[in-house]
């Protein structure tokens, strides 16, 4: 188990060089954080500040494995110590999901224990949305006969599960790992799921395939006790296109070519949304495929070493950064963790956000083509997964993908064999050709099964959908909206152009209901190196669930217009 007192001394004796380079502005701040210390490892602060770094010191998240199969899966939920129950089961992909029939209202008043149901969400991680037709058969089959059917295409390529026993725990592993997937460090203060572009190897316009990268990383470092105890989630993108929202995570690394080196990656450092929603920071540095890994590590040792343990609100790698700054975090890269330079390299270019998906028919650059469709917000269920699985394999396809939109893909088809797939998926209402409500909006998982939710989200998502595809017929200028059930933003309400944030809000009559803070304008990407904008939170403009398709329809039809021409 790597415990903060095995840590490589190395790390702690940088803290000085480090310290030296705090701007003067911000020296009587850093002062103070100084003596009531922020827990970073590297300065010597081992001892735990909450109950979670506790937790992490007490025994590593990655040691629950055993228990749930040999006393928990065997005994039942009420056999399970509470420290695991929230807190290390996240680092196999497992959590509680929220009882039925508690309202949003009592979200924030209950304790966790009320909140939870005897049932979990089980996350099966997709690094880079790769899968075979025996993986996604696999899930389909453990969604079936474990999970009541359910199954959730994830913003981040993942696909959820819901209402699975503990009991039937260690035979849905056996199954997903028995086809080459896993769920361990789905969930934790571990390295995440690795974004990767869902079209790497095939893409025409790639600059080059980030897919070895993902590959070593992932068998390298996940499930290593060197990444298992990190401040909080640390999440990655790899692409050699902009489709897996580089700006948003806490590294992303970006296909460009260097005038000199040749294809290699940008990278990007420190973004996040949520609360204190942050776009990730250009670090200037070039990075070959092959040195990918290396540097990811170097960034995640940072993060593992000097990330912020004294407040969880404060614990996203972004914090680091926005104290630090790129220059600084670069020179503590190169000089402590990689021991050498990074090349200065060029920043990528600008690809609009419209572009980034693939929804659609697109031919791939060996000839075949991939075909992209759009569930509901994301949501499916087993039966489907397995029906996608046989019309991919009658269109003579075996490789699958998710994107970081909650949509799909199937590559490798050939010309003659791309409309009868179209009328497949269509029969399963996955549209190829969806409207660009249906293709645009995204809903995270909300009061359904998430405790931290206020408000309900998929279900809206897809009444609001129909609604606008009724009302709107036509138009086709693509318009995101994300629906999220509370301020965490899983379905990044800051970057979308309609953004809606779930709370209770008052209606007409003066009673609470459900309803949601709108965010306007946001988007990723502008010019250049510029990472975009955050949408504008509108004061006071609050609306209520029953009211949104018409507020969007509003605000559609005010769009379009007053558009200018080309906008
Ligand atoms: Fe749950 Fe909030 Fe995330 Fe939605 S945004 S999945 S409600 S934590």
């Amino acid at each position: 188990m790597t415990t903060p007192e095995s840590r490589p001394a190395a790390t702690s004796s940088t803290a000085a060089a480090a310290d030296a380079a705090e701007p003067v502005a911000s020296v009587k701040q850093h002062q103070i954080r100084r003596h009531r210390g922020e827990g970073q490892w590297a300065k010597g602060h081992f001892t735990p500040l909450n109950n979670n770094e506790q937790f992490k010191k007490d025994d590593d998240g990655l040691n629950v494995r055993a228990r749930i199969e040999n006393i928990y899966s065997v005994r039942g939920f009420d056999s399970i110590d509470g420290s695991d129950l929230r807190g290390r089961m996240r680092w196999w992909g497992l959590y509680t999901q929220r009882r039925p029939g508690i309202d949003g209202g009592r979200t924030a008043v209950l304790e966790p224990h009320e909140l939870d149901d005897e049932y979990f969400m089980l996350r099966v991680r997709i690094d880079g949305g790769r899968l075979t037709l025996a993986q996604l058969r696999a899930i389909a089959t453990v969604s079936t006969e474990y999970a009541r059917g359910t199954a959730d295409i994830t913003d981040r390529q993942n696909i959820q599960l819901h209402w699975v026993r503990i009991e039937d725990v260690p035979a849905i592993w056996r199954i997903l790992e028995g086809v080459g997937l896993t769920t361990a460090e789905a969930c934790g203060d571990v390295p995440r799921v690795i974004l990767g572009s869902p079209v790497a190897g095939v893409a025409r316009d790639e600059i080059l395939d980030g897919t070895p990268a993902i590959e070593e990383i992932t068998s390298r470092f996940i499930g290593s006790p060197e990444f298992s105890n990190l401040p909080r989630k640390f999440k990655t993108a790899i692409s050699g296109l902009q489709d897996v929202v580089h700006e948003a995570n806490d590294i992303s690394f970006v296909g460009v070519v260097h005038p000199e080196l040749g294809p290699g990656f940008d990278l990007w450092v420190g973004g996040g949304l949520s609360t204190n929603p942050q776009f990730a920071k250009r670090l200037g540095a070039f990075v070959t495929l092959a040195e990918v890994p290396e540097v990811w590590a170097g960034v995640c040792g940072i993060f593992r070493d000097y990330g912020y343990r004294r407040l969880r609100t404060r614990a996203r790698l972004k914090f680091l950064m926005a104290d630090w700054g790129p220059v600084r975090f670069r020179e503590v890269l190169e000089t402590e963790y990689l021991k050498r330079a990074l090349p200065d390299g060029p920043a990528p270019a600008f690809v609009p956000p419209a572009e980034r998906d693939h929804v659609g028919v697109h031919e791939q650059k060996d000839g075949a083509f991939y075909v992209g469709f759009a569930p509901r917000v994301g949501r499916v269920d087993g039966p489907t997964l397995a029906r996608i699985a046989d019309a991919a394999e009658a269109a003579g396809s075996d490789r699958v993908r998710t994107t970081a939109d909650q949509k799909m893909l199937i590559l490798d088809v050939a010309q003659d064999r791309v409309e009868p797939l179209i009328e497949a998926l269509d029969a399963l209402d996955l549209q190829v050709r969806p409207s660009v409500f249906r293709r645009h909006t995204m809903a995270c998982t909300g009061i359904e099964f998430c405790k931290l939710a206020i408000v309900e989200t998929k279900a809206l998502g897809s009444s609001v959908i129909d609604e606008l595809e009724k009302r709107l017929a036509g138009f086709d200028t693509p318009i995101t909206i994300n629906i999220n059930g509370c301020p965490n933003s899983c379905a990044r309400i800051q970057t979308a152009d309609i953004g809606l944030k779930g709370q209770i809000v008052r209606d007409a009559a003066g009673e609470q209901v459900e309803g949601f803070q709108v965010h306007l304008g946001g988007h990723f990407g502008a010019d250049l190196d510029d990472a975009g904008s955050f949408g504008r939170k509108v004061r006071g403009l609050k609306v209520t669930a029953v009211e949104l398709p018409d507020y969007i329809e509003r605000v559609v039809r005010r769009y379009a217009a007053g558009r200018e021409q080309g906008e």
